[in-house]
């Protein structure tokens, strides 16, 4: 006898409200790229789909910054594209250097060691990067075949200099892979300049386009390295020798691509595209120097080190005696904002608000200044009234008169 199903209402239609979307991820959304979502399906071997495949390759060449054949999108969220890099260039008792200064650095160290590799982990306190010299001496010590490192560290909001390190691995004889989630199409990634041998991004924080796909590109010398495997890749689906053989001339079926998602990337790449990588990076940094501006007005500083702080990414350090989620509720509840609290050694400390692509904008920027000053001074913070709008509306003035120059 078959079971009876167990009797269930039928749901009411779905309706989630709007937010702005001021956390770590994931970053409101363009209309274009909601749009986008809701197309109606080609199928995954469509030549109408396969041209879009095509398409979004070149987009995704021009915003990592280079022409890497063995470039694509991995169905799967950032961490898939962290899975897909590691285990397709290592093989079991392969030396990997990984640089740990936050969450992301420490995912890296496990993915690694599930993947069989021999993990040497160098790390720097959370908030502040690496300096060349550490990675030198610990690539001369350990001679990894691999070192992987991430630029934008979303734990922490650490902007992390790359192109020396990688050039320090190249000395050593090793590959570098960097973690671009947080950084691709916020600040400037340069994969063929800064000679990047494997990269990967993901698809919801500066690109603006939900969670889902995993932007991962490979130069031609990792590409001969997967290709030289004396072992098979440890993951089926991330196996990019299978993957490019879709993504490639073959059309040969892997796994049926996720085809809403590829069209919401596709649109969202055509965005960047359409504003200009440059000017893209410089509004992120103009909105972040208003935020910086009103933040420290009402006397909130970050946990970053100077000097290193994302634009994208304001890790804020919670005024003392401020209960982090009792702001964070509020600010959810009143004002459909959400901003993400702390992690690791920063739970309960620290604030993380995200200016990340479509959500870098000065309406975000004052919204929540003007919120977060409410709900201080309702908490018994002593903040001058309309002091943080202030100081982000003469930065704003700043800004405008620099470009007026
Ligand atoms: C968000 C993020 C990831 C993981 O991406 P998911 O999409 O959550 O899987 C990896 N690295 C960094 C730096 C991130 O910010």
């Amino acid at each position: 006898m078959p079971a009876k199903p167990l009797p269930i209402d039928a749901p009411a239609p779905l309706s989630p409200s709007t937010r702005v979307l001021l956390g770590p991820g994931p970053s409101d959304v363009h209309p274009r790229v909601l749009a986008a979502l809701g197309m109606p399906l080609l199928g995954h071997l469509d030549p109408e789909f396969v041209a879009l495949m095509d398409e979004t390759q070149g987009l995704l060449r021009h915003v990592f910054r280079t022409e890497n054949r063995l470039t694509m999108a991995v169905s799967g969220t950032g961490s898939a594209g962290m899975e897909a890099v590691v285990v397709n260039l290592i093989e079991p008792g392969d030396k990997m250097l990984v640089c740990v200064n936050g969450v992301f650095g420490g995912r890296m160290v496990d993915v690694a060691e599930r993947a069989g590799a021999q993990v040497t982990a160098i790390e720097r306190p959370w908030g502040e990067v690496f300096d060349p010299q550490e990675v030198r001496d610990a690539v001369k010590k350990v001679g990894p075949k691999l070192v992987g490192i991430v630029h934008a560290e979303t734990s922490t909001g650490a902007w992390q200099p790359i192109e020396e390190i990688a050039k320090i691995a190249h000395e050593g004889g090793a590959m570098i892979a960097i973690d671009t989630v947080t950084s691709l199409a916020g600040v400037p990634v340069e994969i063929d300049a800064w000679e990047i041998d494997a990269v990967y991004s993901g698809t919801q924080k500066c690109l603006s386009c939900p969670p889902g796909l995993a932007p991962v590109s490979f130069s031609d010398r990792a590409a001969q390295v997967i290709a030289d495997r004396k072992s098979k890749v440890q993951s089926w689906y991330l196996d990019m020798q299978m993957i490019q053989r879709y993504w490639g001339s073959d059309r040969f079926y892997h796994h049926t691509a996720p085809i809403s998602m590829n069209y919401a990337l596709r649109e969202a790449l055509a965005l960047v595209v359409e504003e200009g990588l440059e000017a893209r990076h410089a509004r992120h940094l103009k909105n972040h120097r208003a935020l910086k501006a009103g933040l420290n007005a009402m006397g909130i500083g970050y946990v970053t080190a100077e000097g290193h702080q994302l634009p994208q990414l304001n890790c804020v350090r919670i005024p003392e005696g401020i209960d982090d989620l009792a702001v964070r509720k509020r600010l959810l509840g009143e004002w459909g904002i959400e901003i993400g609290g702390g992690l690791g050694p920063f739970k309960g400390q620290a604030w993380r608000i995200g200016l990340m692509g479509q959500g870098s904008r000065p309406a975000n920027v004052t919204l929540l200044l003007a919120a977060l000053e409410t709900c201080l001074r309702d908490l018994g913070y002593s903040v001058e009234p309309g002091a943080a709008l202030a100081a982000a509306s003469e930065a704003y003035g700043n800004a405008a008169q620099a470009v007026a120059r």
